[in-house]
């Protein structure tokens, strides 16, 4: 039998050009993150933390097959030929993907593979405590304020319709309303809109637990339109709700991170006052064309300069390196408007790194999931190459060098064997000797 290991070689040559720089950790885990993961088999008797689908699907495939299995949330590898330090990453359903994760009896445990070649050895994230207990009005904690990132980031999705759905302005890339839809025909008690007191009552029950190594929250949702409003709020106060009440019962527990469309200072003084710490404003793909297209919602409602802008003006009232706005790194190079060449989409990207990074604002990124249940999946788009979240990796921590930023604080630890931010590997990147 001939075995194609296009792949691997692929890998080896990245890791042997740029391992040093980078950590073999750190390329391995973007190659897993933009591919997925098949899994042989799961047992259902393993206690692990299964996927929580806290906001978005995360996942290539969604259909019934894979939605009501148990899968864990986030798996860590270390081991194999490449000698890998512990490496957190979350879990990203692929059924075609070249890594599978096998079970294996006589070693008794589950192993890594890529294209049938050994990678490492697999442990699933743990199952917390807290996460099977209910609170005062019998919601489940897993449901209301799952942690991820290994029990790090405490995720509050407390709206998970975002409005832009009902404009058909919905982020390209984003699968928010048919993951919600989907989840609920799987589990019943699937929240779209939680409430304060569901908050209060998980976070109680996690605050009190002994197994907790929660070290932030993130406060987040679908975006309310203002013009639309829900239920009479517009999205501040909304979300100052929340804010208010966890920050009043929890103050200084935790750090806090709201993640929220980009709003005028005026606003972000109101989310600052209640509790905010880091603001989370996402601007998902800086070349200007790119986002009107790939965010049409974002343009129509607020418009990519004034987004920036917002983003910018945000340091008055946060702090320098404490706006962190997200991009969703692979989308540049989508079909059918992305650019043509990986070397265009990073130094499109790169621009607006150090645009912002030359303004005391940290950005960060996800690496791109391209869900069949997105628009881009359904336009047929697969992810982004290897080279490109290599040469991105090399961009990112050049910048962040040049303009002596420090690491981003809400994000846990950095570094290979250490990092516990799951969707990209920035945090995997860092150099022991710069933190
Ligand atoms: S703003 Fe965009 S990425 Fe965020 S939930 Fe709405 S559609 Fe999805």
């Amino acid at each position: 039998m001939n075995i194609n290991r296009d792949l691997t070689a692929n890998l080896d040559y990245f890791i042997e050009k740029f391992g040093s720089s980078l950590s073999p950790e750190a390329i391995i885990k973007e190659d897993i993150l933009r591919q997925g993961i098949a899994f042989d088999e799961v047992s259902h008797e393993e206690n692990f933390s299964s996927k929580s689908y806290f906001i978005f699907s995360f996942n290539v495939d969604n259909d019934g097959d894979v939605i009501n299995k148990k899968y864990p949330e986030e798996i860590a590898v270390k081991n194999g030929p490449y000698n890998l330090k512990r490496t957190i990453i979350s879990v990203r359903i692929n059924k075609t993907s070249p890594y599978i994760i096998k079970y294996e009896s006589e070693s008794g445990g589950y192993k890594l593979y890529l294209e049938g070649g050994y990678i490492g050895d697999v442990s699933f994230s743990p199952e917390k405590s807290y996460m099977l207990k209910k609170t005062e009005f019998g919601k489940s904690v897993r449901d209301v304020a799952p942690t991820i990132e290994w029990g790090y980031l405490i995720y509050l999705a407390v709206f998970r319709m975002c409005q832009y759905f009902e404009n058909h302005t919905e982020c390209a890339f984003c699968d928010m309303n048919s993951n919600y839809l989907n989840q609920k025909k799987a589990n019943k008690n699937y929240s779209a809109v939680k409430s304060v007191e569901d908050i209060i009552g998980a976070l109680s029950i996690i605050e009190s637990s002994e197994d907790s190594s929660a070290g932030a929250y993130t406060l987040t949702g679908g975006s309310i339109i203002d013009e639309i409003g829900f239920k009479g709020d517009t999205e501040i106060d909304f979300y100052v709700r929340f804010l208010e009440a966890i920050e009043e019962k929890f103050k200084g527990r935790w750090i806090s991170k709201v993640v929220v469309q980009a709003h005028t200072q005026k606003n972000l003084m109101r989310l600052k006052s209640a509790g905010a710490y880091i603001y989370h404003t996402n601007f998902e793909v800086w070349d200007k064309s790119l986002f009107e297209k790939i965010c049409p919602g974002k343009s129509k409602f607020i418009g990519r300069d004034e987004w920036v802008k917002r983003i910018v003006d945000a340091v008055a009232v946060f702090g320098e390196y404490k706006v962190i706005p997200n991009f969703v790194a692979g989308v540049e190079l989508s079909r059918p408007f992305g650019f043509e060449s990986i070397d265009d989409a990073v130094n499109s990207t790169a621009e607006g790194l150090e645009f912002f990074m030359s303004k005391g604002v940290i950005p960060r990124y996800t690496t791109w999931c391209p869900e069949k249940t997105s628009k881009l999946g359904k336009l047929g788009n697969s992810s982004a190459p290897l080279e490109y979240y290599v040469k991105l990796l090399l961009k990112w921590h050049e910048l962040h060098y040049k303009y002596n930023l420090p690491v981003p604080e809400g994000y846990g630890a950095a570094g290979p064997g250490k990092a516990e931010f799951s969707v990209s590997a920035f945090m995997d990147a860092f150099k022991v000797e710069t933190i």
